[in-house]
């Protein structure tokens, strides 16, 4: 009911002239360090003059590369590889970050009801993207057969002795959904303990933006999930501000979609949003709900969001429209609406 409202006021918004009065002076120009990194762009602006912004990149670029190592969950020599590896036989050690790590994933999971879940990764392999030219679709046989060994509550952590156990052979963790995250946080504290303290940081779908850009807040659009560029704007600062899509990995066939956001209780690409956007205090929880929200879907993904203090949403569901939080309502400059497209 509540979503519905809050649709409908929307559309009046989408409808009238903007609230605030347009400001055309041409925000302060930034200056920039990018490098590749999680199988993303990772992209630092700031405005205004930092001491060592050349430095500043460098260390943020080599957490990102370490945390790149750490995630790594398909190298048999990482700590989640020889978890993976050793499922259903023995738990195994991790160091006190993962096993955090682990456990603010596992938080999510019960938040969402299991619509995050880690141990989505047993579908691994089944499904490619094309990134070596190669686009697979496993049969309903073999999604079937790993579905059934998707399960975060069979997950046992060890706190005492910091480990890690997954009961059943063919189960696997992956934090693909949370790690940039994670990496995202990392490096805010970077940045900020060397004094930077107006500087913006994107890595892929994931945003976080310090301070202000010269005299304003930083401007941040919203991705029309089937058109190039946004189709909403929100001004921000000092927040985490990620999106999930289903056109960041995918390909067609027989008509349909099939992207990278897996449904656990299917094991098929999750089919109610096109996008969910989040909006917290910190990127490891924005990357994490941004998943969950995807999966859950309109109805149930914004009641979510509504729930949880500091957190704000807004999801393109598969029928083309913007659901939003009731605290988005008056924040967020809607363009037009979402380009309908499949
Ligand atoms: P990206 O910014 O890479 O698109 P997302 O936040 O959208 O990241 O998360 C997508 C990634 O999350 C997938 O590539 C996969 O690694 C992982 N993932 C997919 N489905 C789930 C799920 N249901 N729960 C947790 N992680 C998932
Ligand atoms: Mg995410």
């Amino acid at each position: 009911m509540r979503t519905l409202a809050v649709t409908a006021m929307l559309a009046t918004v989408v409808s009238c002239a903007p609230r605030s009065r347009p400001d055309f002076t041409p925000p302060a120009p930034l200056e920039r360090c990018a490098q590749p990194s999680m199988g993303t762009l990772v992209e630092i602006g700031v405005a205004g003059q930092v001491v060592d912004f050349e430095g500043a990149c460098v260390a943020v670029f080599a957490e990102f590369a370490r945390l790149e190592g750490l995630f790594s969950e398909w190298r048999p020599e990482s700590e989640l590889g020889r978890v993976n590896a050793s499922a259903g036989v023995v738990p195994v050690a991790v160091s006190p970050e993962v096993f955090a790590i682990l456990e603010r994933a596992l938080e999510v999971s019960a938040l969402s009801n299991g619509a995050f879940d880690p141990t989505f990764a047993a579908m691994w392999g089944l499904w490619t993207f094309g990134d070596d030219g190669v686009k697979t679709r496993p049969t309903a046989a073999a999604v079937e057969s790993r579905r059934r060994l998707i399960d975060w509550r069979k997950v046992q952590l060890d706190r005492k002795a910091s480990t890690v156990f997954l009961p059943e052979k063919g189960m696997k963790l992956g934090l693909g959904g949370i790690a940039k995250g994670y990496a995202t946080d990392r490096a805010v504290a970077i940045l900020r303990d060397r004094g930077v303290r107006d500087f913006s940081l994107k890595a892929g779908g994931e945003l976080f933006v310090s301070g202000h850009r010269g005299t304003r807040l930083w401007r941040v659009g919203l991705q029309d999930p089937r058109g190039r560029d946004p189709f909403a704007a929100i001004d921000l600062t000092d927040s985490a501000f990620d999106t999930s899509g289903d056109y960041e990995r995918f390909f067609f066939d027989e008509g349909e979609r099939w992207h990278h956001i897996i449904d656990p209780a299917t094991g098929y690409p999750a089919r109610r949003s096109r996008s969910a956007t989040v909006l917290a205090a910190d990127a490891l929880t924005a990357d994490a709900l941004d998943t969950a929200l995807f999966v859950m879907g309109p109805a149930e993904g914004i009641a979510l969001a509504e729930r949880l203090p500091g957190v704000e949403a807004a999801i393109v569901g598969s029928d083309g429209r913007l659901y939003v939080t009731s605290g988005l309502v008056e924040r967020l400059d809607v363009f037009h609406a979402p380009t309908n497209a499949p």
